[in-house]
């Protein structure tokens, strides 16, 4: 079990204006762990046809690859997540699907030196004979942007905008904020809004501006999963740790050694994306096959 505690404070009280644009996201809470393919998971090995065959990069953009040009240059995708419909709710699955895989290309992209994901949305009961191996990630493939086998723990959370709240209602709350930290110390934008980590749903953790892509079809596109390096950060570790693992946490620190237990809590993948930053996927979901982009955000 993972719970994240409650917020700290009444915020239909205190925060009244933020209410409306309150969203749920679903933390997935990764562990390092031994998933199987039947399992959803994040970094574990995915349900993969025997007859498909596995997607590959060829770093076609001008900048893909480029600092550390893979030899061959085909590199195959590495699995990200996989995220079946009967353990994860709010996913916006295409018509007659039940199961999304994500994968990216474990080298730098343009336009943001960063791994380019893609996406597979399947029907469980028509995937036939399976994959049994998956390819091993490439050998020049930076290991942080090859997540480690992590089985998950879905868990529902209440969020608010923190740059995605309109200048008008942020501006009405900016007083209120400041005189709940002086009094209690808690932060609307680190404890209260955006949840921390691997999740589904609600809002993405928008370290610069938000940029929500738009689909061809004019529509804004919605968030489907953001991919963070880190399961909560520095300064927002008062709220977004698990309440079963703060004993383990006990004593931690970010100076603490690399070894130390709680690295496996707060990094389980074992991921760095750029300087802890994460990917946001988004997807249309007013188009039956769900065009999809992404972004990538750190400080
Ligand atoms: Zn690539
Ligand atoms: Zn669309």
């Amino acid at each position: 079990m993972h719970t994240t505690p409650p917020g700290p404070v009444d915020m239909p009280r205190i925060f009244p204006q933020v209410i409306p644009f309150a969203r749920t996201t679903i933390r997935l809470h990764p562990r390092r762990g031994s998933p199987t393919a039947e399992q959803s998971s994040v970094g574990g090995p995915l349900l993969w046809p025997a007859d498909e065959p596995w997607p590959i990069c060829v770093g076609d953009g001008a900048y893909d690859h480029f600092d550390d040009a893979p030899d061959p240059a085909e590199v195959p995708l590495v699995p990200v997540a996989q995220l079946f419909a009967d353990d994860i709710s709010g996913i916006p699955f295409p018509e007659g699907t039940d199961v999304l895989q994500v994968l990216w290309c474990p080298f730098d992209h343009d336009p943001w030196s960063a791994p380019r994901p893609e996406l597979r949305w399947r029907r469980r009961a028509d995937i036939g004979a399976l994959l049994t191996t998956m390819p091993a990630p490439h050998q020049d493939a930076d290991p942080e942007y090859v997540p480690d086998p992590c089985v998950v723990d879905p868990e529902p959370v209440t969020e608010y905008p923190t740059h995605d709240l309109p200048d008008e209602v942020r501006s009405q709350i900016r007083r209120t904020m400041q005189q709940l930290e002086a009094d209690t110390g808690w932060e609307y934008e680190t404890d209260l809004a955006v949840a921390s980590g691997i999740k589904v749903g609600g809002y993405p953790g928008w370290t610069q501006s938000p940029d929500w892509p738009v689909c061809t079809c004019g529509a804004p596109m919605e968030h489907l999963l953001t991919v963070a390096t880190c399961e909560f950060s520095r300064g927002d570790e008062r709220r977004w740790i698990p309440l079963e693992e703060r004993p383990a946490m006990a004593g931690w620190g970010f100076d603490s050694a690399d070894d130390h237990p709680w690295r496996a809590i707060q990094n389980p993948a074992g991921l760095m994306l750029g300087d802890a930053g994460g990917i946001y996927l988004f997807v249309c979901a007013s188009c039956p096959d769900r065009p999809f982009d992404y972004r990538f955000d750190c400080s």
